[in-house]
């Protein structure tokens, strides 16, 4: 059983997942972003609007971190 989803061209050894989101009728939009599986290598392709966008900075929601001041 091979895996079905395909390997990332940027460092070869994680796949490329396929990720969905839903607009905003709540209509699912299939495919909109694919990332690879490496954490480390963060390769990830995204289409908005009609434009591919390659590698933007990926967005985990740790933009707000509490930072500590000494
Ligand atoms: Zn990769």
């Amino acid at each position: 059983m091979g895996t079905e989803f395909p390997v990332c061209k940027e460092c070869s050894s994680g796949n490329l997942l396929p990720l969905s989101d839903f607009g905003s009728q709540g209509a699912p939009i299939h495919y909109k972003a694919w990332v690879c599986s490496q954490p480390d290598c963060g390769y990830n392709i995204k289409i908005r609007n009609g434009d591919v966008y390659i590698n933007e900075p990926i967005s985990a929601g740790e933009s707000h971190v509490p930072r500590t001041r000494g």
